[in-house]
């Protein structure tokens, strides 16, 4: 069974805020692409809300680039969750 995160990313494209680095340490945030780390700003580059890692279409298929090294707010995320809802009313997406 694929999960419905594979047909949704509303989580990754929320708000710049939500994919910032936590526990991770320097050599955890070193195997991320540079290209997909805002390091001043401790997260994840984001362009507008959505997250430079996030590939594809919010609400179709989208996919992680980023995915075996992404970081612990985006492993903690459980699809039906309060902020997965919040998100995905955003994008107009029905409850889990
Ligand atoms: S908003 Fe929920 S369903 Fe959508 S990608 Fe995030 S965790 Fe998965
Ligand atoms: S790193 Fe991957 S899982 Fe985390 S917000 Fe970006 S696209 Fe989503």
């Amino acid at each position: 069974m694929s999960s419905p995160c594979q047909a949704c990313g509303a989580c990754c494209a929320y708000s710049a805020d939500w994919p910032r680095f936590s526990t991770e340490d320097d050599a955890e945030i070193a195997l991320i692409p540079a290209a997909y780390v805002d390091d001043p700003a401790g997260r994840m580059r984001c362009d507008g809300d959505r997250c430079s890692a996030l590939a594809g279409e919010v609400g179709r298929a989208v996919s992680c680039r980023v995915y075996a090294v992404r970081p612990e707010v985006c492993r903690t995320c459980e699809p039906g969750d309060p902020e997965c809802e919040m998100a995905r009313r955003r994008y107009g997406l029905p409850p889990l």
